[in-house]
């Protein structure tokens, strides 16, 4: 039997939740894997079986499994049964260990045995030793346990014995939607990707909310964003993207308020309209790309003067971050590409030449008091569109 056996990390240690979490990542790798062949996700003791059919390929089991959060590390596996009768067991585990190492090209290997159940009758070492013996003899090869080119992995559950060569590295995390729904306040920029992916992996759902410059710009930034979402949907399978129309709200803020306050007030107007989407869709936090002092919105004063439009917190959890690490993390996900594609962010329409970057809130609140504030939050979300992704498409 073909199957992949996972491993989970920090779900280990959620103590009487553990279930709970164990259930939810072997919901979401039924999904991830729907379109693949796959006969059955089975949760074993300390580990999750995949197992894959007869046509299942193992390249696209493993890029989908790269990408489901709370795996730490998986790998391709076959297992032997356990029996009452160990000399014959022994003989059994030996010969298919030897039939997959025979394919492997290497000059030094070590065996790693793990016993999930304590009750077989040799220690780990003990199988450790008695396998690489076996193998030293089949193949004349060296064992070295400080650097090995190959590492033979032999876990010993209840009934049977699984056996892999190579462990492939997960995304870690936990599984998606256990921290609950976030809605995420995401530009065509390379932060706010980012930022939506670090919530991903604690395990919220992400909503996303995305303010689009139309009519006055073109449908750039918007697509920008669509392609972000759908890189972004391969980690949570399904994502819902509302596209609120800021173009003309922007164009009342700039004949009402004094240029250096524009940039502040935009943003506290996205918090506004985010907010109330949030509460639609019943995200308990709003999530930002901001990073401590990258641009004059990102001061600590006006990220302050932000943060008090909002009611439910708002998430930052970019804020100790460089710029370098952030562009890192982008290119490992997948959105950077996209991200630095040209486009004309409705945040440069309209956008002042010195902003302020110490704003005051009496200030700032003096001028609000000129806008009808609940009108532009109604106009904005009048316009809303929804738009809907899923992955694997079909
Ligand atoms: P990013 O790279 O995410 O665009 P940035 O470095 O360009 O961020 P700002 O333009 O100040 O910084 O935006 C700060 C945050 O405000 C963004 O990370 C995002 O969460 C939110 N934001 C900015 N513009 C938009 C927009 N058009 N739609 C939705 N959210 C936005
Ligand atoms: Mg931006």
């Amino acid at each position: 039997m073909r199957c992949a056996i996972l491993h989970y990390h920090e779900l280990a240690l959620k103590g009487r939740n553990r279930p709970y979490f164990e259930h939810r990542l072997a919901r979401h790798l039924r999904l991830a894997l729907r379109d693949l062949g796959v006969t059955q996700v089975a949760p074993l003791p300390g580990r999750i079986r995949v197992t894959l059919g007869e046509d299942t390929a193992w390249e696209l089991v493993k890029a989908r499994l790269a990408k489901v959060f709370g795996v730490v590390h998986f790998s391709l596996a076959q297992s032997v049964p356990l029996t009452p009768d160990l000399p014959a067991t022994l003989e059994a585990m030996k010969s298919a260990i030897g039939e997959m190492v025979r394919e492997q090209q290497f000059n030094t290997f070590r065996v790693s045995a793990k016993r999930a159940d304590k009750r077989f009758p040799m220690t780990s070492m003990d199988i450790e030793r008695e396998i690489g013996a076996h193998v030293c003899a089949l193949t004349a090869k060296r064992v070295s346990l400080s650097n090995p080119d190959l590492t033979i992995s032999v876990e010993m559950l209840t009934k049977e014995a699984y056996y892999s060569v190579k462990r492939e590295a997960g995304p870690g995390g936990l599984p998606t939607g256990s921290s609950g729904k976030v809605a995420c306040l995401i530009s065509g920029g390379i932060d706010s990707p980012v930022a939506a992916y670090r919530m991903m992996k604690r395990a919220c759902r992400a909503v996303f909310v995305h303010f689009h410059g139309r009519p006055y710009v073109s449908r750039a930034s918007e697509e920008k964003v669509r392609e972000i979402v759908e890189a972004l949907t391969q980690y949570q399978l399904y994502s819902r993207l509302y596209l609120v129309p800021f173009g003309d709200i922007q164009r009342k803020i700039v004949l009402g308020a004094p240029a250096p306050f524009r940039i502040v007030l935009y943003r506290r107007m996205m918090v506004r309209i985010a907010e109330e989407l949030a509460r639609r869709e019943r995200c308990w936090a709003l999530v930002t790309g901001d990073s401590l002092g990258q641009v004059a919105s990102q001061t600590p004063e006006n990220l302050s003067v932000v943060e008090e439009a909002a009611q439910l917190p708002i998430l930052r959890p970019l804020i100790g971050m460089d710029k370098i690490e952030i562009t890192e993390q982008a290119q490992r996900i997948g959105t950077f590409e996209t991200s630095i594609e040209p486009d004309q962010d409705c945040c440069k329409l309209f956008v002042p030449l010195h902003p302020s970057t110490k704003t005051s809130l009496d200030h700032l609140r003096k001028i609000e008091q000129g806008f009808d504030l609940g009108a532009l939050v109604k106009q904005g979300l009048e316009q809303v569109e929804l738009a809907e992704f899923k992955f694997p498409a079909h």
